[in-house]
C-alpha cells in the first residue's frame, strides 16, 4: 500500500463517532495500512476492506466502517411505509458514487430509493438526480477510468493539497516511516532488555532509551541475583 503512494493517517474521531470498541478496533486496523488520498477528494483504505468476507469476523466494507468511526450507527428504518412502496431500508451511499471511498464528507445515510435514485446521475455533467445533500461528482459506470491521481508523500506541497481536499477533518499525517520506526524502538527495546536480564547491565538503559522510557511500559526488572543472595 505504501508503495502504492498510500499516507498514513492518524484520525481524531469526532464525538458523534461510534464508541465500539470492535468498530474503533475495526477503524484503527484499517488506518494502519494506509490511505490512498485522489486529487477528486476519495480516500480508499487498503483493498482488503472492500469486501465483508465471513474471515473478517463481521466487520463491514470499508465505507460503513468508515461510517461508524466518523458518524456512529446507520440508524434503522422506521415503521412508516413510503407512499408508493418504494423501498425504505437505511444505507450508506456514495456521493462520489466510488464504492471503495471512505472520506466521510463522500458519505451519507439514506433510504433506499434516494440510494438508488443517485445512480445515473449527472447526465449533462453536473448533479441533477435531486438528492440533498448533492452528489460531488456525477455518476460513472464500475469499469470507468478515472483520471484523478494520487497524493503521495513525495508530491509537492501533498499536506496542503491533502488539507484543502479534506478541510473539516481532523488528522495528522505520521511519517512514511512511522510504523517501521515504531518496530525498530520497540526491537531495540526488547534486545535491550535481553541483553539486561543475561548480563545484569542495567546502566545504559536511561540514556539509550530517553524520553521513551516513560511512555513505554517497561517490565518490572528482576530482582538483581546478589541482593537475593542476601537474603
Ligand atoms: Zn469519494
Ligand atoms: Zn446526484
Amino acid at each position: 500500500m505504501l508503495e502504492k503512494g498510500a499516507l498514513l493517517f492518524k484520525f481524531k474521531q469526532p464525538k458523534e463517532g461510534s464508541l465500539d470498541e470492535t468498530h474503533r478496533t475495526w477503524f484503527k486496523q484499517m488506518q494502519e495500512l494506509g490511505f490512498l488520498v485522489s486529487t477528486s477528494g476519495c480516500i480508499f483504505p487498503y483493498e482488503n476492506f472492500s469486501s465483508s468476507s465471513s474471515s473478517n469476523k463481521g466487520r463491514p466494507r470499508a465505507h460503513k466502517v468508515s461510517f461508524l468511526f466518523f458518524k456512529g450507527a446507520v440508524p434503522s428504518a422506521g415503521t412508516k411505509r413510503h407512499q408508493h412502496g418504494w423501498p425504505t431500508a437505511m444505507q450508506v451511499s456514495h456521493l462520489c458514487h466510488r464504492k471503495q471511498c471512505i472520506n466521510p464528507k463522500h458519505l451519507v445515510c439514506e433510504e433506499q430509493w434516494k440510494h438508488l435514485k443517485r445512480n445515473y446521475c449527472g447526465e449533462e455533467g453536473r448533479c441533477n438526480c435531486g438528492m440533498k445533500p448533492k452528489c460531488v461528482q456525477t455518476y460513472h459506470g464500475e469499469d470507468w477510468d478515472y483520471q484523478d491521481e494520487w497524493l503521495r508523500y513525495d508530491t509537492e506541497d501533498y499536506k496542503a493539497k491533502v488539507g484543502a481536499l479534506l478541510s473539516g477533518l481532523r488528522y495528522v499525517i505520521l511519517p512514511r516511516d512511522h510504523y517501521a520506526s515504531v518496530d525498530t524502538r520497540l526491537k531495540k527495546r526488547l534486545d535491550q532488555e535481553r541483553k539486561r536480564t543475561s548480563s545484569s547491565v542495567v546502566s545504559e538503559e536511561e540514556e539509550l532509551f530517553g524520553e521513551q522510557s516513560s511512555s513505554l511500559s517497561s517490565p518490572t526488572p528482576p530482582p538483581p541475583l546478589k541482593k537475593k543472595k542476601r537474603w
